[in-house]
Order: C-alpha cells, then structure tokens, then sequence
C-alpha cells in the first residue's frame, strides 16, 4: 500500500510526520473522506467544497487547487489498486515548536493521502439486515460543521456503540433532540411518513452524502423536511437510517435497543440506498 505525504508517495509502512505536527498535537487539522466507486471518487466536488471551507473556517492554508489535489487523490487510489473503498485527506496547520496561537509566519500545511479498499459485499449484507444505533449526550464542541481531526468524544461515542452491538451513537443535544451521528447523518421517516434530518447549523457536519440524498428525494418525490427529531420520536418512527461516505445510506433498526417499526430494513432507506449507489458509481 502507499500514502502520500507532503509531497510525495511512499510506501504505507513507512509513512510518517513530524511529531511537532500541530494536527498530532493540537488537533489543528481537518480532513475529508470519499467514498470510492468502480475506481472514481463519488460526490467529489461537494467533499472538495467542504474541505475548503473547513480549512478556511481555521484560517489554515489551501494546501494545493484543486484540479492538483484531484490528480493526487486519483493516484493514491490507482496506486492502492482501489475499486470500491474509501480516500481519506487530511490537512493540518503544519509543524511549529508547540504553542497554541498560531505559528507566525504560517507553517506549509502538512497533507496525507490514504486510499483503501472496502469489500462492498460484506457492506451490502450489513445494509440487508440494518444496523443499531445508541443516543448519547451530545459532548463535542460548538462548530461540529468543521471537520476537524478532533475526534475524541465521536471515538469514545463510537466505542460506546460497538460495546452494545451497535454500529452508531446519536448525539442528543440539551433541547432533548438527536444532532447527528459519531460519523455520520441521521434520518428518519416519522411516523406520518415524513423523511426527517436536522436541519444545518453549527451543530451538526453539513453531509455530502445528506445532500446528495435530498437532491434525490427532490427527484422522487418524496416528503421530506429539514427538521430535528428526538431518540423517542426515533423509537416510534417507520424507519431511520444513516448517511455518510462510510455508510453511505445505511438503515438503522434499533435504536437504544427498540425496534424501529418491524426491525428490518425500511422500504425507504432501501430505495435510498440503492438509488444513491446507483448516481454515485454514475
Ligand atoms: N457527521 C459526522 C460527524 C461525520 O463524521 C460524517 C462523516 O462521514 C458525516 C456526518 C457524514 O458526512 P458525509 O456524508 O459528508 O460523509
């Protein structure tokens, strides 16, 4: 496997930054992930907006345009002989002697690249039977629409997850209302058969995938309103499902530990699924 880092590909094992990277330090560093069909990157421009905007929110350097930034991400997925997978950037302020206002002058940011495979049978086969999802007490700060790589209480959330069988924890926010997943969006079809997500502030990502996913509701017709839910409006819901690179639409079936509707898939999230896999690999 090979990584690119700061300018150059070598080989995974040996990749490496400066341990005065304030991304290591300081979390001071953003990333993106796209999701990988039949070798091209799915909703590449709504990922290389946000990324943008995510480093100019921190007033840190654009690293590279992005026409080159492009040609580098489909190197790393040519080189890592990617089909279906995922390629993760990251971007972070760059190496400084430690000290938390920024270095001046700004340091060249530091960029790394890595491209993996996925084995889309075993994802489909998840998406067949649904997954659980947990609510927690939202705990992360208050510009979550940054992707940064501060991901502590979304690593503690998903681990939280894991321990009690579940693939998502929702974040609930001091309203009583679900925010969104530890990495991910989430959805439901109410219970008079509404599509529901939180609408975009500061407290939730602004997913690339959630709007790739409202564009195609627009197509079909389907009811749909940007309005937050909470885990007991969830637990009565017909369906609820999840949104992201990662998960791409990914239908939940429980929610801390109650069944959604019959505890299967929902038709909805289903249709959904297949009909953003199918614009994707376009
Ligand atoms: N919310 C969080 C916290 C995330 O980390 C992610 C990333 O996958 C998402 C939502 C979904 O965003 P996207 O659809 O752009 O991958």
């Amino acid at each position: 496997r090979w990584a690119y880092v700061n300018g150059r590909f070598v080989r995974h094992g040996d990749a490496a930054v400066h341990i005065e990277d304030r991304g290591y330090q300081l979390a001071d560093g953003v990333y993106e992930v796209w999701a990988v069909f039949g070798g091209k990157l799915a909703d590449a421009d709504g990922h290389f907006e946000r990324l943008e905007r995510s480093l100019s929110e921190l007033r840190i350097v654009q690293p590279m345009g992005r026409k080159a930034l492009e040609l580098v991400l489909r190197e790393a997925i040519r080189r890592n002989r990617v089909r279906d997978g995922l390629v993760y950037l990251q971007v972070t302020r760059g190496v400084a002697r430690r000290d938390h206002a920024f270095p001046d002058p700004q340091p060249v940011p530091a960029v790394v690249i890595t491209a993996k495979s996925v084995d889309r049978k075993a994802s489909e086969a998840k998406a067949a039977k649904g997954v659980g999802v947990i609510t927690l007490p939202e705990n992360r700060w208050g510009r979550c629409d940054i992707k940064t790589v501060g991901l502590l209480p979304n690593a503690l959330a998903k681990q939280a997850a894991k321990e009690r069988g579940c693939a998502e924890a929702w974040f609930v926010d001091p309203e009583g209302l679900v925010t969104e997943g530890a990495s991910s969006n989430a959805w439901i079809v109410d219970a008079e058969g509404v599509l529901r997500t939180r609408d975009t502030s500061a407290n939730i990502l602004r997913g690339v995938t959630r709007k790739s996913v409202i564009t195609l509701l627009g197509e079909q017709n389907i009811r749909f309103e940007e309005r937050a839910f909470t885990p007991d409006e969830a637990k009565g819901a017909r369906e609820a499902f999840i949104t992201g690179a990662g998960s791409l639409v990914l239908p939940v079936v429980s929610v801390d530990g109650e069944k959604i509707g019959s505890g299967t898939p929902g038709p909805v999230a289903t249709r959904l699924r297949a009909l953003y896999i199918e614009a994707a690999s376009a």
